[in-house]
């Protein structure tokens, strides 16, 4: 109905309305409205947005009054009107929602999660109560904390987020947010110890570099130079423009403190920072049948920065123990298990750091206001999820976001189609399902016990030592060799996207990937020798100690071996999907229009790509096979009784029902139109556009 209240030369404010559903038609008038600007559009309630990659005057408070209570045809296409439904749907029926944002890496979704939650901050809390005011202060701020330490640039975004996030907003039942609490999925944390060409590290590490005070660098033993550290100089990019880590620092301090972050576990987590850059420093030598360390005084810095003796630490970076029947034995590390050793530690004590930042938010914004008081407590969910990712090498960790990306594809399918049927079925209407192709079988193939790829990575991984990654897709091979949407090189050797014999692919619902098995046995298994754990468990300060509770287990204690990554991923992928599934969902797809950042250019091909793979098409089919559009009685009344002498200007009938019965056989648009409890529904779009055009007439 959008287009209704904007003019023609926008295009279409709802794809649903499209004179002819094709391809042409709906890249034609998502281009067009592109370039004219208009970056939202609809199919029904679910906003379509592309990326403008320029700042655009639309978030102003003057719009938040716009659209704060009105109905998404009311105005023009906006977020805002999405964010105001899933709140309005959250307050009038008590119903938790939750708002879904898809796209790929770069598209806008973390954009648009901080576009939404800054709505719903603003038209809430009416009363001006302090505890309120507090709780969205500290949602909205932890964002910048969060991104300072979750984020860093790829080649595809600047400003990407390496980790999943879902945030739960909680309200009271006058509408009011009261807390709040937040899921983080899977953190990239490979790129702490190792950066692709033309990408960087997390930005918290050049924020530290960059902007802290001279004296803070000097506590910290660092020089003002990312350039300096292996751990951020890898990917080749200082003198970002667009990125000002200097500023960026002061904020997110500031946020910090703010939020109730206390002065020590600022300076515990900048010591992190700082221990894990100094990590990547470390010199190994071979002598003779022993490795030692060349750069002595780096050991040093480490276990001042982590409150702990040099000679604990540099044993722990040199020995593991192991209980062998019985008997505990330092076992001496050879130079490879060494820097395998300390790229673990690296990466583990950034996640832990990571982890523990997130639970500390937690800690601070989880409900305290008396529930019972305040009566029920309903949530808005946001979740802002990796994209469908294909690299030029894709490794395990692009194997856990596409899986992720499918899941929630299921998930809109499903809603979606359900959401629609059930409508019918409230209103007494029979309806006819429509074609898709349900990815259903793909996520099985990931995640189904015994057969699936993650079960036959958990079982390749029981085997400590003995096997290979060759072997683990040897064994993929054998299992999956009828599945449809898995190949290799074995079982198509001509085929060219397969060049190397430790690859495979999986055709997605988004297009096919092909994955290298290297690296993800050690990724899954996810291994850290107990060793730094105690000495990190050991450490003197309270912080650094209660991030690593599992170092108090004495090496004799035999431990349960410890889930991998790719099953503890899994499961929470479940749990959140199970989540999302209880909730009324929102949509928001966004789209990606160029790889170049460009405000004005429109790749049409990478754009149609995005649509097919989000199922775009398909769902303004599933709208339309349906009903293009259906409104409550009164408001199609409203808006339409000109056109009849029955209704006109006011009908007689008993009710509006009987009223828009009336008027509809009157005008002859019988044919098209079905009678719901509650709502009027029209089959084509293009009735609604001739009432629309009979209505001008009018008027
Ligand atoms: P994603 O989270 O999907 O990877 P982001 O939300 O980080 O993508 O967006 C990437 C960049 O695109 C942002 O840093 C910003 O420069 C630009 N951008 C995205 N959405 C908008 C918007 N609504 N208005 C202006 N710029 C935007
Ligand atoms: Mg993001």
């Amino acid at each position: 109905m959008a287009n209704m209240i904007e003019s023609q030369e926008f295009g279409k404010g709802d794809f649903v309305l499209l004179d002819q559903l094709t391809k042409e038609a709906f890249m034609d008038n998502l281009k067009l409205r592109f370039q004219r600007g208009r970056i939202y559009t609809y199919i029904g309630e679910v906003v379509v947005s592309v990326n403008p990659y320029k700042s655009m005057n639309i978030y102003t408070p003057e719009y938040v009054k716009d659209y704060k209570g009105r109905e998404f045809w009311e105005r023009p296409p906006h977020i805002y009107a999405l964010a105001d439904a899933a709140y309005k749907t959250m307050k009038r029926y008590l119903k938790d929602t939750c708002i879904v944002i898809s796209g790929e890496s770069g598209a806008g979704k973390t954009e648009a999660s901080k576009i939404i939650m800054n709505y719903i901050a603003s038209i809430t809390n009416v009363s001006h109560r302090s505890e309120i005011d507090r709780v969205t202060g500290i949602l909205l701020k932890s964002n910048v904390i969060l991104e300072t330490f979750g984020n860093a640039k790829t080649t595809r975004n600047d400003n990407s987020s390496r980790f999943g996030k879902y945030m739960d907003m909680n309200f009271d039942f006058k509408g009011d947010p009261i807390g709040g609490h937040i899921n983080k999925y899977l953190l990239e944390k490979s790129r702490v110890v190792h950066q692709q060409k033309g990408e960087r590290n997390f930005h918290s590490f050049y924020q530290l570099l960059l902007g802290s005070t001279e004296q803070t660098l000097n506590a910290l033993h660092l020089k003002r130079d990312p350039t300096a550290y292996t751990y951020t100089n890898q990917g080749e990019t200082n003198n970002m423009k667009s990125i000002d880590d200097k500023r960026t620092f002061k904020e997110m301090s500031g946020a910090l403190k703010s939020v109730g972050f206390s002065h020590d576990e600022q300076q515990t987590l900048f010591n992190l920072l700082a221990v894990v850059l100094h990590l990547g420093q470390l010199e190994f030598v071979e002598e003779g049948q022993k490795v030692r360390i060349q750069n002595k005084e780096v050991v040093n810095y480490i276990a001042s920065l982590i409150d702990s003796n040099a000679a604990s630490t540099e044993e722990a970076l040199l020995t593991r123990v192991v209980a062998a029947r019985g008997e505990v034995i330092n076992k001496i590390h050879s130079k490879e298990d060494a820097c395998f050793a300390r790229d673990a530690f690296a990466k583990a004590i950034y996640e832990r750091a990571f982890l523990w930042i997130v639970e500390r938010i937690n800690g601070i914004i989880e409900v305290k206001l008396d529930v019972h008081r305040y009566g029920k407590s309903t949530v808005i969910g946001v979740l802002d999820i990796y994209g469908f990712e294909i690299f030029d090498n894709n490794s395990f960790e692009q194997f856990c976001i596409n899986y992720c990306n499918e899941k929630l594809q299921q998930l809109f399918i499903e809603l979606v189609l359900k959401q629609e049927q059930e409508e019918y079925l409230r209103e007494g209407i029979t309806w006819q399902n429509v074609e898709y192709f349900n990815n259903c079988v793909i996520c099985d193939l990931v995640e189904q016990s015994h057969k699936g790829i993650i079960a036959i990575l958990d079982e390749a991984c029981l085997n400590v030592g003995t096997v290979t990654d060759q072997m683990f897709l040897e064994a993929m091979d054998k299992k999956l060799k009828e599945h449809e949407h898995y190949t290799s090189r074995r079982l198509v050797p001509k085929d060219k996207d397969l060049q190397h014999d430790r690859d495979f692919r999986i055709i997605h619902y988004a297009g096919s990937v092909t994955y290298s098995v290297i690296g993800f046995m050690e990724k899954n298994k996810d291994q850290l020798f107990q060793d730094f754990k105690r000495l990190l468990f050991q450490s003197s300060n309270p912080v650094i100690k209660d991030m690593w509770p599992e170092g108090q287990q004495s090496v004799k204690e035999v431990t349960k071996r410890p889930l991998t990554a790719g099953t503890l991923f899994k499961n929470s992928m479940i749990q959140l999907v199970e989540k999302l599934a209880s909730k009324a969902p929102y949509y928001v797809r966004c789209i990606k229009p160029n790889e170049i950042k460009s405000p004005i250019q429109f790749d049409d091909k990478r754009c149609l790509h995005q649509v097919e793979y989000l199922g775009l098409m398909e769902n303004v089919r599933v709208r339309r096979a349906g009903f293009a559009n259906r409104q409550p009685y009164q408001r199609f009344l409203q808006r339409y009784k000109m056109l009849s002498s029955y209704t006109w200007p006011n009908h007689q009938c008993r009710s509006d029902k009987e009223a828009v019965t009336a008027l509809i056989k009157d005008i002859r648009f019988d044919h098209d139109v079905a009678y719901g409890n509650t709502k009027v529904f029209i089959r084509t779009p293009n009735t609604l556009v001739t009432l629309e055009e009979k209505r001008s007439e009018l008027i």
